[in-house]
């Protein structure tokens, strides 16, 4: 499997401004997006980003897409479900089981943290209720536990359980399950039961016993892993070990750099404003420590 230089994950104002520095730099490019996902896709008329005044965040995208491919950076419409660091390369995982190994890491995947808004999530966590199966899967050898969530990313978590316990199950709360056919087969042949009943509490003493669903039903669980939506910035976290400050947003220097070398961060993920001027900075800041560490030069002047 050839390496990229970069993968970007999140193809956003901050994953775009990266990309577009990299790929001008000629660091072999690759940036990861979750069709129709994203705060970009919801803003209607930006009036202060300049150069684009009135535009919509469609517009704004497309024409982002369009300049990180022309300096030849690839974008790819596929979702990032795991990552992980391999020596001294990082690999990533997507939904549609496909693996990418790139020399360094930006994660650029907007607002971190999804919850799961069950009542007692934050009364259990660390008590039963976890949210990275490749970091609190252990503790859960030969339990029964419960996966929240109806996406690739969910799968993803049940079918890593599986090596500590084979009494796993996959709650979507309510939702329909959106997954890959490559998933779908995989926890079938795996025997792990897709239940479509909404979680409306965590229940127990001192460490989770029950869910409780609607209805008023209860069931004996002794784990759950909080796995909704996307894999978030939130997610990538504990599978890489970064630092999160008190709203969970990822922490980082003065050049985008997470507390563990090669990962970078940038944008919503990391908190503070939510606006496009401050996710493309960062996405310009984490770029530039990369192409000097990557090219070993101190200083960088855009040649193209
Ligand atoms: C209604 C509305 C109006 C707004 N108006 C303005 C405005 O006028 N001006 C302004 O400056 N800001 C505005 N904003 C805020 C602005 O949209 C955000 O601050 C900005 O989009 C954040 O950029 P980002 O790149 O950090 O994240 P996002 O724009 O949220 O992009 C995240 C990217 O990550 C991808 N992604 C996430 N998870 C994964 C995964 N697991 N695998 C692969 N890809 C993934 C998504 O597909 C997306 O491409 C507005 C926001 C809203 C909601």
């Amino acid at each position: 499997m050839a390496a990229y230089d970069v993968i970007v994950i999140g193809a956003g104002p901050a994953g775009l401004t990266a990309a577009v520095f990299t790929a001008r730099a000629r660091l072999r490019t690759l940036v990861f997006s979750k069709p129709g996902e994203g705060m970009i896709h919801e803003a209607v008329s930006v009036g202060n980003y300049l150069g684009c005044d009135g535009w919509s965040g469609e517009r704004f995208l497309a024409a982002g897409v369009a300049q990180v491919r022309k300096y030849g950076a690839e974008v790819l419409d596929a979702e990032v479900v795991h990552a992980e660091r391999r020596g001294e390369l990082f690999a990533v995982k997507t939904h549609d089981q496909r693996e990418f190994e790139g020399k360094a890491l930006v994660i650029a995947t907007g607002e971190s943290y999804v919850s799961s808004g069950v009542e007692g999530e934050k009364a259990f966590t660390g008590r039963g209720v976890a949210f990275c199966v490749a970091c609190d899967g252990p503790l859960f050898r030969g339990k029964r536990v419960a996966v929240i969530g109806n996406g690739s990313y969910a799968a993803e978590e049940a079918l890593e359980l599986l090596a500590h316990t084979k009494d796993v199950a996959v709650f979507s709360n309510g939702r329909e399950f959106e997954l890959s056919p490559e998933f779908r087969a995989a926890l079938e042949r795996a025997g792990v039961p897709l239940r479509k009943e909404q979680v409306l509490a965590f229940r127990g003493e001192k460490f989770l016993q029950e869910l409780e669903l609607e209805g008023g039903q209860r069931l004996p669980f002794q784990g759950a892993f909080v796995a909704l939506g996307t894999a978030t910035a939130f997610a990538f976290a504990y599978k890489l070990g970064l630092e999160r400050g008190p709203a969970n947003e990822l922490v980082i220097n003065r050049d985008g750099e997470t507390n563990v070398p090669g990962v970078y961060a940038a944008g919503g993920c990391t908190g503070g404003n939510a606006q496009i001027a401050k996710s493309a900075g960062e996405g310009c800041n984490a770029a530039v420590a990369i192409i000097k560490r990557l090219t070993g030069k101190k200083f960088y002047v855009d040649q193209t």
